[in-house]
């Protein structure tokens, strides 16, 4: 990395630090490219949210999201990739070296590896942003202790909301999952442990219209989308767990993406600028595992380092 004034200039600049950025850092600093990776809001990306990750290969007992992406990230460090906590709020792909303004200051960069992730979808329903933090979550990691002894509700299908749902039993005295139809997305295991545990109870064909509460969640007020029929569900709190968003507002008018905001890329995970690289969720809406956006983080920076290598032999 070589400063002048408040710019640094980098071979290869990383935004994110999950388990895409944190791969991708990994493989660039055993290329010996001195990879910087800009942390973005959350260290470690919404794996380090999971309590336990049971299919990340290698872990037959599991192992907590936190833990995993302080492994990734000492793992990268000890090879020479610097990480710093920063956040990236502008790029310019105008014109080599690529030009990335943060909270601290300016980057130049020749390749830049774009592992920005997704962020939890919210219900859009009344109150619901007011009673954010009093009631309603999204992490059941995070808030799932301040619910001990407590009535939730989940609302989702999917594998999330019934993870995150298992997870909260350890607290709550009853976990509510109210789901829109009445089959779940979720895969087969979760989903049979979900039925079986005695804390667990589902509400089919539901969703929830408003969230009811002055200075903390109440109740919510839900509709049967069979039936039309309303009612009132008294709970302490509510975690929402229906999808994800891709952060990649930055990035619009620039790169490529698909409609719901993905950002394209093509098997070597090159996006529509050359040298601007994409991997994990940020590009792909399809399987969002901890151990693909790792791979595809690690093809990323193979690739950028193949790139490099070109350029440089151009310029030779
Ligand atoms: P997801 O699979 O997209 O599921 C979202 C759920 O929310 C669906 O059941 C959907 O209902 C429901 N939903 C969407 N919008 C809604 C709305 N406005 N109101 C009410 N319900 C709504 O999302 P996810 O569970 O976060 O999983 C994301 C990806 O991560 C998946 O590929 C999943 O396999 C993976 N994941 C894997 C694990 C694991 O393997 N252990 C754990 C977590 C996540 P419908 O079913 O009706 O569409």
């Amino acid at each position: 990395m070589s400063n002048t004034g408040n710019e640094k200039h980098v071979k290869v600049l990383i935004l994110g630090s999950g388990p895409a950025g944190l791969s991708a850092a990994l493989y660039a600093a055993r290329a010996e490219l001195a990879p910087v990776v800009l942390t973005g809001m959350q260290l470690g990306g919404q794996a380090a949210l999971t309590h336990v990750i049971e299919n990340y290969p290698g872990f037959p007992e599991g192992v907590g999201g936190a833990q995993l992406g302080e492994l990734f990230q000492k793992q990268a460090e000890h090879f020479g990739a610097t990480v710093e906590f920063d956040l990236a709020n502008a790029v310019d792909f105008s014109q080599r070296p690529y030009k990335v303004t943060t909270d601290s200051g300016e980057y130049t960069a020749d390749s830049v590896i774009i592992t920005t992730g997704a962020s939890p979808n919210m219900l859009k329903i009344p109150k619901e942003v007011e009673l954010t933090g009093r009631g309603v979550s999204y992490c059941a990691t995070c808030d799932g202790w301040f619910f001990k002894d407590k009535k939730v509700v989940i609302v989702g299908g999917g594998d999330s909301a019934l993870e995150e749902g298992l997870f909260i039993t350890r607290y709550a005295s009853s976990v509510t999952i109210i789901h829109r139809r009445d089959e779940l997305r979720a895969g087969a295991i979760l989903q049979k442990r979900a039925m079986d545990h005695p804390k667990i109870n589902f509400i089919w064909n539901t969703i929830v219209t408003e969230a009811v509460g002055t200075e903390k969640l109440e109740a919510l007020k839900l509709k049967n989308v069979v039936t039309n029929e309303e009612s009132t569900f008294e709970t302490d709190g509510l975690f929402v767990f229906i999808g994800h968003t891709p952060n990649s507002q930055m990035f619009k008018g620039k790169l490529e993406m698909s409609e719901l905001g993905y950002i394209k890329v093509n098997e070597k995970m090159e996006t529509s600028v050359p040298g601007v690289f994409a991997a994990g969720e940020i590009a792909d809406p399809t399987f969002r595992q901890v151990v693909t956006s790792a791979g595809m983080g690690a093809a990323a920076a193979i690739q950028a380092t193949r790139y490099l290598e070109e350029a440089e032999s151009v310029h030779t």
